[in-house]
């Protein structure tokens, strides 16, 4: 039940670049990533997943 998902990063969303709320989001990932924060990690993808969908479809 708590097993990660080993393709969980590789449906994670890509930023868009030169989009500077893809860059935000992509660095607090990153960083939450860089600290094993899997929660934090997790909710920056749910927003990028967000945002790509309302500024980016
Ligand atoms: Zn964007």
């Amino acid at each position: 039940m708590n097993r990660p998902l080993p393709t969980a990063h590789l449906a994670a969303p890509q930023p868009r670049p030169g989009c500077a709320q893809c860059a935000d989001l992509a660095r607090q990932r990153h960083s939450a990533r860089e600290r094993r924060d899997h929660s934090a990690e997790t909710d920056c993808n749910v927003l990028l997943r967000r945002h790509l969908g309302e500024a980016h479809a």
